[in-house]
């Protein structure tokens, strides 16, 4: 790969046709280019057989389109697939395809690792090894949708993988414009997800976008003292204000903001905590997904029992919530919700974590 190409899976349409008229092509081909990218998956130009023979020599030479290359994909007995993907600098992030959810779903990564250090949380025992490019978080949707069969077919997407979404904000929404383009993959903001910790000024700049995606709040704790004990970055964007930024945010019609709850046994799960939680979200138009604990080696908590966890959600019920038990998928190749990590990631202190959380 020649340094000085260009590579054009990092640029959202109206660059890419700014980079051709400045290499002596026509912009209109930019939307061809999306189309072969995009909707089929081809990244080779010598097979966009749609352009001229002297055209696809001329782009081979000034462009390439970088793309993660699947390094393995094992299937659960669920049918949730999840893919390692190796970037360019080799290094490694995971994207989960989740059929039946009652949509196709994929699960794609934001980040390599998070400094976010939630207690509970693999990826946040990695540390934070870097941001993902807008082509590398877009790249994910293009390479598992051609590995499952999807580039034709409607999904959703989940920002739900490895990483902090608003902690990567420029990129993840570059990324989003990326998959938006009608003559890519066409993908609504309505069929996207973004789960955050609550960082409140990237709230505040999400109320603002364009293009804005369903937005899920990873609350898991009722009080300022527990949640900054299992989300440090609690400590900086404290609960009360986050919840003041939801309730500011500009809803569309019947859209609610989901609150995401880990379950922790005999930690956060008790019915007083249940009545809290009915309580904050009282004036929210909110619905709650509780995530029963997903547990790993070197986690220091365990899953509550079916029946503690149907008792809390029957106390948010009755207090008019929406509420849903997220099923756990994919558990025995570890692609659930929090298992997302890849080996030898680079390992930070929690204080080295919580620097670099401060800079941000
Ligand atoms: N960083 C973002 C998005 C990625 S994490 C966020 O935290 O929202 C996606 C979801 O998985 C979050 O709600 C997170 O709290 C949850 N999660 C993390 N570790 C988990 C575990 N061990 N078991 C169950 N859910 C977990
Ligand atoms: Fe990061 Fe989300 Fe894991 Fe917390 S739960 S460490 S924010 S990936």
């Amino acid at each position: 790969m020649s340094a000085s190409r260009l590579n054009l899976a990092e640029l959202d349409l109206s660059e890419l046709e700014t980079a051709l008229e400045a290499r002596g092509c026509e912009r209109f081909h930019a939307r061809q280019l999306y189309r072969w990218v995009y909707r089929r998956g081809v990244v080779d130009f010598g097979k966009m057989t749609d352009l001229s023979k002297e055209l696809r020599s001329r782009l081979a030479m000034e462009f390439d389109a970088v793309t993660p290359v699947v390094a393995s994909d094992v299937t659960s007995i669920d049918g949730t697939r999840k893919f390692a993907l190796e970037l360019s600098d080799r290094r490694r992030i995971e994207a989960v395809f989740i059929p039946d959810t009652p949509a196709m779903t994929f699960c794609i990564s934001t980040q390599v690792g998070c400094a976010m250090g939630c207690g509970f949380c693999l990826t946040g025992k990695m540390g934070l090894v870097r941001n993902l490019t807008a082509g590398e978080s877009a790249g994910q949707v293009r390479v598992l949708a051609a590995a499952t069969g999807m580039l034709d077919h409607p999904f959703n997407i989940v920002l739900m993988g490895m990483g902090e979404p608003l902690h990567n904000y420029a990129n993840t929404m570059k990324a989003l414009r990326i998959l938006h383009s009608e003559h890519g993959l066409a993908v609504s903001p309505r069929r996207v997800t973004l789960s955050t910790v609550g960082i409140v000024p990237g709230l505040e700049r999400l109320a603002h976008e364009p293009l804005m995606p369903n937005l899920a709040i990873s609350l898991h704790a009722t009080s300022e003292a527990q949640r900054s004990e299992l989300v440090p970055p609690n400590r900086k964007y404290p609960l009360a204000d986050i919840l003041e930024a939801c309730r500011r945010f500009p809803l569309k019609k019947r859209s609610r903001i989901t609150f995401e709850y880990v379950m922790l046994d005999r930690v956060n799960d008790t019915p007083e905590d249940a009545r809290r939680l009915a309580r904050l979200l009282s004036g929210i138009r909110a619905k709650v997904n509780l995530i029963p604990l997903n547990p790993a080696p070197g986690i220091p908590y365990d899953r509550p029992s079916d029946a503690r966890v149907d008792q809390f959600a029957q106390i948010l019920a009755d207090r008019h919530l929406t509420v849903s038990v997220r099923k756990s998928r994919g558990q025995d190749i570890r692609a659930a919700c929090g298992q997302l990590i890849v080996e030898g990631g680079v390992k930070k202190s929690a204080a080295q974590q919580m620097a670099l959380l401060m800079q941000s």
